[in-house]
């Protein structure tokens, strides 16, 4: 396949990352079959959407002409079968391996032999991920950080199996749609998420030690380290979920006691304060 040949994409999974990676493709002018289990959700998908493309008009970036066509490529679905349609597929579900090797089960039967698989795991193997479908020559995975529409870089994860050709072209891809991509092995967190995670784990170790309150920590790392924000905020925005489930990847991958969650990270989990997307983390956006 080649990369004109890509014309259409499909996104599973219709939450943080899937709702940008979704408004990035329809902008770049791909057809996008945005997929996700209730029709609520991919209705909060699409307000997102819209919600982000208003800010591009009020930069003077789109016209509302631009942001009507651009919405009009995308085509929500509670039917995974609609990932029968496309060239690519790009799982973007929750940091779960079952959920996702389901999800890869069912395509292998849904989309035809040439269809390309990508996820967007933060920390999971790729070359795993892989192995549970017949196509592992041509899955690769594609990190994408958040937010999608104004982060530029994206990892592009070789599994073990990943074919050159497929690696290319998704190369190809990802600098077509305007991102940035970085070759990366499949390890644990693969690059970003190796580094990143484990500090914003320590700032949480941290604060639960009495090192600091959550505002001083964000402050330090702010002004002393030239951040552009704090590990909480960053968390909160990330979601303590997600970070927690990178941890626990990594602290299982890599048999390092060094990457224990902090008991505070789990306990803010199991309570539901999950960051941004609950309303509530280690800071209050209810109001
Ligand atoms: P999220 O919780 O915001 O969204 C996940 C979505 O997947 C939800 O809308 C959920 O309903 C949907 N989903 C669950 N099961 C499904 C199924 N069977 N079929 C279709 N949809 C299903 O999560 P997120 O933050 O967008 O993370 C998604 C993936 O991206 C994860 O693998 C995560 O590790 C990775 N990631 C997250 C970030 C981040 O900053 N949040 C950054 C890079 C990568």
């Amino acid at each position: 396949m080649k990369i004109d040949d890509i014309k259409k994409i499909a996104i599973i999974g219709s939450g943080t990352m899937g709702n940008g990676i979704a408004q990035v493709f329809a902008q770049t002018g791909f057809e996008v079959n945005l997929i996700d289990i209730k029709q609520e959700f991919l209705e909060k998908a699409v307000t997102n959407i819209s919600k982000s493309l208003d800010r591009l008009i009020k930069k003077e970036l789109l016209t509302e002409a631009d942001k009507k066509t651009i919405i009009a490529r995308i085509h929500t679905s509670t039917d995974l079968g609609k990932a029968k349609e496309v060239q690519l597929v790009i799982e973007a579900v929750n940091e779960d391996f079952g959920i996702k090797q389901d999800i890869f089960q069912k395509l292998e039967e849904i989309c035809p032999e040439e269809v390309f698989f990508a996820s967007n795991t933060s920390s999971l193997p790729i070359t795993k991920l892989a192995s549970t479908t017949k196509r592992p020559s041509q899955f690769i995975g594609m990190h994408f950080m958040n937010p999608v529409p104004m982060m530029k870089l994206v990892e592009l994860i070789r599994g073990f199996a990943t074919s050159n050709e497929t690696y290319m072209l998704i190369k190809e891809l990802s600098e077509k749609i305007g991102k940035v991509p970085v070759e990366v092995n499949d390890y644990p967190g693969f690059i970003a998420n190796r580094i990143l995670i484990p500090m914003i784990n320590e700032a949480i170790y941290a604060y639960m030690e009495g090192v600091g309150t959550k505002e001083a920590i964000d402050e330090v790392m702010k002004l002393g380290c030239g951040h552009p924000m704090g590990p909480f905020v960053l968390a909160d925005f990330i979601g303590l979920d997600v970070c927690l489930a990178i941890m626990e990847v990594m602290h299982e991958g890599l048999g390092d006691s060094k990457y224990r969650p902090c008991p505070l990270l789990k306990k803010m989990v199991q309570a539901g304060y999950l960051g941004r997307k609950t309303g509530r983390g280690f800071y209050d956006y209810s109001s």
